[in-house]
């Protein structure tokens, strides 16, 4: 990941007092590739990395992180603050009919972002939607609309053969206004590529249905290509904001900032799923997480501060000053884990501590396991707690029992605890004690 790659980076530097310019150049130089492997355009990488390396320049490494984790923090906000900040909905706040228009490429998946939207607003929203399909270019894909209507439980206009995209919209908004509808939504006809003809028709239906909100809907999968395409849309009509598709997937997201950084418009939602409630409110600092293939480090570090007590994090310290480090110890430390988001989270979040969450990643710890884990320390005595060592094969098949869990799984919780104790041990050694109890301070 990111953060581990920035952890070789600056693993030299260590304990310095600030970024300094080549330090700063050689950690954006993994940002870049990471960008790109995300999908992020090219020329909005250039302008981002460029930025980014404006504003680390000379920051004080806080004394709390890593410098490599400084770096990813500066990133992350300088990506969450260019993807827009705060989650963004529509606005539909007009005289009703409000009319929302959706264009994009064909196969973006237009149509089935028109009906998750309307469905969002007939239950959230408590809205009466009318959707209407414009698209007659494609076989049956007024049809398709209609049929995703029913899904959603939301009015879809009746299809009269042969009607032209302009007369279809002038239809649908006084069928719209007559019968009292909320919002309208306008599905429009797609374009393999950017095509003149189709451009011209989308600025027709646009100048008479005069939408409230008309929203590029672009599937997240869409690398290099996205900024022709965001321009192409931008330049014909004024777009109020994009929706990024097939963020179910595999994709990293980088089509998001690629389309913020063009057309400077919010992205408003995500689709997650083929089905109708694959729709969510897009979340810049998530996103940002994503593309840089690292998870919310922001937050993490955010909510690590705010969970862990200081005197907790001093008992703790204290003890393991003392080169104790007990299962009653290893119990509080997973309850902390859990608040925290998870194991894996937390690791990745520690100095230093990658080698071991992949340890831990093989031994395959996930948030379950740490509940089962609390059990099984729970069924144990205060003295088995204190020291394992007495926990003989007979005791250990009481604690499964107790905790309805295997042996091997009471086993595994020792080894762990062993392995984390000389973790421990040998953190102490390095001096890395005092940038923990910081980090939890
Ligand atoms: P249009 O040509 O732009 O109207 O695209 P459609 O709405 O017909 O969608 C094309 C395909 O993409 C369909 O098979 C949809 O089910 C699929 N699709 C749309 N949005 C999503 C999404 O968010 N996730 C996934 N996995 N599939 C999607
Ligand atoms: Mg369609």
């Amino acid at each position: 990941s990111l953060s581990e790659r920035l952890g070789g980076v600056f693993d030299r530097l260590r304990g310095r007092g600030a970024l300094s310019e080549n330090d700063v150049r050689a950690a954006l130089r993994e940002v870049r590739i990471a960008l790109l492997e995300a999908d992020v355009a090219l020329p909005v990488v250039r302008d981002f990395v460029e930025q980014v390396t404006e504003a680390a320049i000379g920051q004080a490494v806080l004394r709390s992180i890593t410098p490599g984790q400084q770096v990813v923090k500066i990133v992350s906000d300088a990506l969450t603050a260019m993807l827009g900040s705060e989650a963004v909905d529509l606005q539909l706040d007009v005289t009703p009919p409000a009319v929302v228009m959706m264009v994009g490429l064909q196969g973006s998946g237009k149509t089935t972002t028109t009906a998750k939207i309307a469905r969002r607003l007939r239950e959230k929203g408590r809205k009466k939607v009318l959707m209407a399909s414009l698209d007659v270019n494609r076989p049956a894909a007024q049809e398709q609309l209609a049929v995703l209507g029913v899904q959603a439980e939301v009015a879809t206009l009746p299809i009269v053969p042969g009607q032209q995209p302009v007369d279809i919209a002038r239809r649908a908004l006084s069928a719209a206004k007559l019968q009292g509808f909320d919002v309208l939504m306008l599905d429009t006809a797609g374009r393999l590529h950017v095509d003149q003809a189709l451009m011209d028709e989308m600025k027709a239906v646009a100048s008479v249905s005069e939408p409230d909100e008309i929203l590029l809907v672009v599937d997240s999968l869409t690398g290099q290509d996205a900024v022709n395409v965001a321009t192409s849309f931008a330049g014909q009509v004024s777009l109020t904001g994009v929706v990024l598709t097939r963020m179910d997937g595999d994709a990293r997201g980088g089509a998001a900032l690629s389309m913020r950084a063009v057309t400077g418009k919010p992205i408003k939602f995500v689709g997650t799923g083929e089905k109708l409630d694959g729709l969510e409110l897009f979340q810049p600092a998530r996103v940002a997480g994503r593309i840089l293939g690292m998870g919310d480090v922001v937050s993490l570090v955010e909510r690590a501060a705010e969970t862990i007590k200081q005197e907790d994090a001093e008992k703790l310290a204290d003890r393991l000053a003392k080169g104790k480090f007990d299962l009653n110890d290893l119990r509080s430390q997973l309850t902390q884990m859990r608040k925290m988001g998870g194991l894996g989270a937390l690791a990745s979040m520690l100095p230093g501590i990658a080698k071991v969450k992949n340890a831990m990643a093989s031994n395959a710890v996930d948030d379950k396991i740490l509940i089962r884990m609390d059990a099984i320390i729970s069924s144990m005595t205060k003295a088995e707690r204190a020291r394992p060592e007495i926990l003989s094969a007979k005791r250990k098949i009481r604690v499964a029992k107790g905790s309805g869990t295997t042996v091997q799984e009471v086993n595994k919780i020792l080894k762990m605890h062993q392995e984390m104790a000389t973790m421990m041990k040998r953190m102490k050694k390095m001096g890395g004690l005092k940038g923990l109890g910081a980090l939890f301070g």
